[in-house]
C-alpha cells in the first residue's frame, strides 16, 4: 500500500480497484470497439440535417464534463494531490470549450445572427482535443508525486482560482479565435470537409492519448487510472472514427457514432465515479457509525465504573464517619473513655485502608495485571468479610448464622475483587433486613465445595426481590434504595463472570432473597483438595 493509499483508503484517487471494476472496464472498451467495427463500412455516410443535434449534443457532453470536473474538485479537496486538481480543470476546460465550439458550428445558431469564420469552429476543436489530451497526460504524469507536493492552503480559493482561470483562458481564446480568424491555421475546406492541415490534429491528439495511456498504463493503482484509461480508449476510438473511418466529414456516420459512443462512454464514466463516490461515502459512514458506538460504548463502561467507583468507596467512607464521630464521642465523655475511641480510630484506619484498596482495585482495572489471580481460600475470605461488617450486623440487630465448608475452599482469584463482591452482597442482605420489623432478621452465609466448583449462598429474612426486578437488579444504576447507586451486583456479577462463575438470585422460603455465587475451584499448594478432608 502506497502512502496516499494509506492515508485515504476510501478515495477514488487512492482505493485500488475492484476485480469487478476492472472487468466492467474491459467490457466498455470493448463494446466500443465492436461498435466501431459495426458503423465502419458506414462511416462516410452523409447524415444531412443533423446539425440540428449539435446544440443538445453539446449541452449533454457540457454537463457530463462539468459534472466530472464538479467530482474530481471535491475528490482534491480531500485529497489535496496536485494530479487530481489538474485533471479537474482539464475537464473544467473542456466543457467549457464545448460551448463557443456549439454557437460556432456551421447553420446552428444562425438564427442567432452568428456567422463566425469557418475556421473558428475548428481551431476551438483543435484546443479542446489537444488541451484535455495534455491535462490527463499531465495527471498521469504527475500523480504519483510525493504527498509533501500536496497543495496546501484555502480550498476554496484554490477551486475558485483554477475556475476563474480556465475561464479566463477559454473566454480570451474564442474571442482571439474570432477576432484574429485571418491568422487561424486553415483546417476546413468548408463548413463540411476538412482540410489536409486538419490530420495534424487527430493524429496529434492521439499521440497524446496513446502517451497517456502507456503512463496510466504502467502507473495503474487507483480506480480513478483505471476509468481514465477508459476514457482515453474512448477518446482514440471517436477520433479514429471522425477523423480516420469517417474521413473527418462533418456530420457524417462516423463522425456522429463518434461522438454519440465518446459521450456515453464519457457518461458511463461519470456514472461509475459517481456510484463509486457514494458507496465509498456509505462505507466511510459506516465505518464512522460503529467508530462512534463504539466510543459510545466506551464512554457508558467508563461511567458505569465512576459510579461503581463511587458506590465501593462510599460503603468505608460512611463506615469512617460514623466510627470517627463514635471516637470523638468516646474522647468527649466526662470521663474520656480511651480504650474505645481507640477501636473506633482503629475501625477508621482499617476502612481508610479499604478505600485505598478500592482506589487501588480499580486503577489495576486498567493495568495489564488487572487480571491478576492468586490462589486463596474462599472460606477464610468471607470470614474476613464477616469480621469486618460484624458492627453493622449488630446494629441492625441482624444475627448471622454461618455455615462454611470444613475445610478450605480453594479457588484462584483476584482477592480484593471477591471481596468486594462478597462484602457487597452482605451490605444488601443487611439493607434489606432493615425494613423488616415483625420477623427475626436472619442472614444465613452458606458455603460448600461441589463438583469442580464452590458455592457461596447468602439468604436473608428481607422482603426478597419484586418478580419484575429481577431481570434488573444486574443492570447498572438499577436501585429501589433512596441513596443507592445500583452498580453493586452489576459490579459483583461482571467480577464473578470474568472468574468464570456465575452469580443469581432466588427467592428464599418463606421471606427474602437468596444470592447464589459460583466459582471453578482449584488446588491451593499446601492445601487437601475440596472434599478431600470430610
Ligand atoms: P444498590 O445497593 O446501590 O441499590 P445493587 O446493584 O447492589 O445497588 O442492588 C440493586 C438492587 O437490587 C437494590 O436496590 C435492591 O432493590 C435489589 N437487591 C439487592 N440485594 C437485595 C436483597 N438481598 N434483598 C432485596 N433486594 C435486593
Amino acid at each position: 500500500m502506497t502512502e496516499a493509499q494509506d492515508r485515504h483508503p476510501f478515495l477514488l484517487s487512492t482505493a485500488r480497484p475492484s476485480h469487478r471494476q476492472r472487468r466492467l472496464a474491459a467490457a466498455v472498451l470493448a463494446a466500443l470497439i465492436a461498435a466501431m467495427l459495426v458503423v465502419a463500412p458506414f462511416a462516410h455516410h452523409r447524415l444531412s440535417g443533423t446539425e440540428i443535434l449539435i446544440p443538445a449534443y453539446a449541452a449533454a457532453v457540457f454537463l457530463v464534463e462539468l459534472l466530472t470536473a464538479t467530482l474530481l474538485f471535491a475528490l482534491f479537496s480531500v485529497d489535496r494531490s496536485r494530479s487530481v486538481l489538474l485533471l479537474a480543470t482539464g475537464y473544467l476546460f473542456s466543457g467549457l470549450l464545448v460551448i463557443p465550439w456549439a454557437l460556432t458550428f456551421p447553420g446552428v445558431f444562425t438564427a442567432l445572427g452568428l456567422h463566425p469564420d469557418l475556421q473558428v469552429t475548428a481551431a476551438i476543436a483543435a484546443i479542446r482535443r489537444l488541451g484535455f489530451a495534455v491535462f490527463v497526460l499531465g495527471y498521469a504524469l504527475s500523480k504519483d508525486r510525493k504527498p509533501r507536493e500536496r497543495i496546501r492552503g484555502s480550498l476554496g480559493k484554490v477551486i475558485m482560482g483554477r475556475t476563474a482561470l480556465v475561464a479566463g483562458v477559454v473566454s480570451a481564446l474564442v474571442v482571439a479565435a474570432f477576432l484574429r480568424a485571418d491568422v487561424l491555421p486553415p483546417f476546413m475546406r468548408d463548413a463540411r470537409e476538412v482540410a489536409p492541415l486538419w490530420h495534424y490534429v487527430p493524429a496529434a491528439s492521439a499521440a497524446l492519448y496513446l502517451a497517456g495511456l502507456a503512463a496510466l498504463r504502467t502507473r495503474m493503482r487507483s480506480t480513478l487510472d483505471l476509468w481514465l484509461i477508459v476514457v482515453l480508449g474512448t477518446l482514440l476510438i471517436e477520433i479514429i472514427l471522425i477523423s480516420y473511418l469517417g474521413g473527418g466529414t462533418r456530420l457524417s456516420v462516423g463522425w456522429w457514432a463518434g461522438r454519440v459512443f465518446g459521450l456515453a462512454s464519457t457518461s458511463l464514466v461519470l456514472l461509475v465515479l459517481l456510484s463509486e463516490t457514494t458507496t465509498l461515502q456509505v462505507r466511510l459512514a459506516r465505518s464512522v457509525r460503529s467508530e462512534r458506538l463504539a466510543r459510545e460504548s466506551r464512554l457508558t463502561a467508563m461511567e458505569a465504573l465512576s459510579a461503581s467507583v463511587a458506590h465501593e468507596i462510599n460503603q468505608p467512607l460512611a463506615s469512617m464517619i460514623t466510627n470517627a464521630s463514635a471516637g470523638l464521642r468516646w474522647l468527649d465523655n466526662d470521663v474520656p473513655r480511651f480504650g474505645e475511641a481507640r477501636s473506633a480510630l482503629e475501625r477508621v484506619v482499617r476502612d481508610g485502608h479499604r478505600a485505598r484498596d478500592v482506589v487501588d482495585g480499580v486503577r489495576n482495572l486498567f493495568k495489564k495485571n488487572n487480571r491478576e489471580r492468586v490462589p486463596l481460600d474462599m472460606n477464610r475470605l468471607i470470614a474476613r468479610v464477616l469480621h469486618r461488617i460484624e458492627e453493622e450486623t449488630q446494629l441492625g440487630r441482624v444475627s448471622l448464622k454461618v455455615d462454611l465448608e470444613v475445610g478450605p475452599l480453594p479457588v484462584t482469584a483476584n482477592p480484593m475483587q471477591m471481596e468486594q463482591v462478597v462484602s457487597n452482597l452482605m451490605a444488601n442482605a443487611v439493607d434489606a433486613l432493615s425494613s423488616v420489623t415483625e420477623r427475626s432478621r436472619i442472614i444465613r452465609v452458606m458455603s460448600r465445595s461441589l463438583e469442580g466448583e464452590i458455592l457461596v449462598t447468602v439468604e436473608d429474612t428481607g422482603p426478597g426481590i419484586a418478580p419484575g426486578d429481577r431481570h434488573r437488579i444486574f443492570d447498572p444504576f438499577f436501585s429501589t434504595k433512596p441513596e443507592g447507586m445500583g452498580m453493586g451486583l452489576m459490579f459483583s456479577r461482571s467480577i464473578v463472570e470474568d472468574h468464570g462463575g456465575r452469580l443469581w438470585v432466588s427467592d428464599n422460603a418463606p421471606y427474602g432473597a437468596v444470592f447464589h455465587l459460583t466459582l471453578p475451584s482449584s488446588i491451593l499448594p499446601g492445601m487437601p483438595h475440596p472434599g478431600s478432608d470430610r
